[in-house]
């Protein structure tokens, strides 16, 4: 896929919108029936996946004259029912996608779940903010190795003891190298372990 389109009427959606003057991010509602919104649908499904594959988001608004180009843009944040979708080339773009890095749980909603978590914006840099940047299962400082600043937040809590409306706190995150981070991943869609039983087994392999 090399593009989504999507096409916005103003009071469709009660979320939809900019968020700022510069028109730089804009909410998009999941598609919802019946107020439930189903995230396997095609529509939702290609706005959650877009972080990972990284397509354009070519946005089209409804005005008297007909549709009017606004853009390409990319997620830069997931909510329980609505995206934020960034201009390309803003500087909200490019921190959207530094923490790309996702594995398919068993359903979408697991999913959205783990990515709304690691990509909270607010609890990631209280993470970050409060802690050393090094990666608590090698210990790997990034920026003495490769002198520059880089850390991901990975969401500790398994997915399923918490409902949609779990706060998540910032003891829930694990500030880990990218390898790391990516090891956990894959550890846990292979076996479906916890993250205190991988790095168990990882430290005994390492
Ligand atoms: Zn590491
Ligand atoms: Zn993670």
């Amino acid at each position: 896929m090399k593009a989504v389109i999507i096409k916005t009427r103003p009071g469709s959606y009660e979320k939809d919108g900019w968020s700022d003057d510069k028109k730089l991010v804009f909410h998009y509602s999941f598609k919802a029936r019946n107020g439930k919104v189903n995230f396997q649908e095609k529509a939702n499904d290609v706005l959650i996946k877009q972080p990972q594959h990284l397509y354009s988001i070519l946005l089209f608004m409804e005005s008297k004259e007909g549709w009017h180009y606004e853009g390409d843009f990319s997620v830069s944040e997931i909510e329980a029912k609505f995206v934020a979708l960034s201009r390309k080339g803003s500087s909200l773009e490019d921190t959207a996608h530094d923490q790309n890095e996702v594995v398919y749980q068993e359903g979408e909603r697991s999913y959205v779940t783990h990515l709304m978590a690691e990509r909270s914006k607010a609890v990631v840099s209280a993470a970050k903010d409060a802690r050393s940047w090094i990666c608590e299962i090698c210990s790997m400082d990034f920026y003495d190795k490769y002198g520059v600043k880089y850390i991901e937040a990975h969401h500790k809590t398994p997915i399923f003891t918490y409902s949609e409306k779990y706060k998540i706190k910032s003891q829930d995150l694990a500030l880990l190298c990218p390898n790391c981070h990516k090891a956990i991943h894959i550890y846990m869609k292979n076996s479906g372990l916890e993250y205190d039983e991988i790095i168990t087994i990882l430290a005994s392999t390492g």
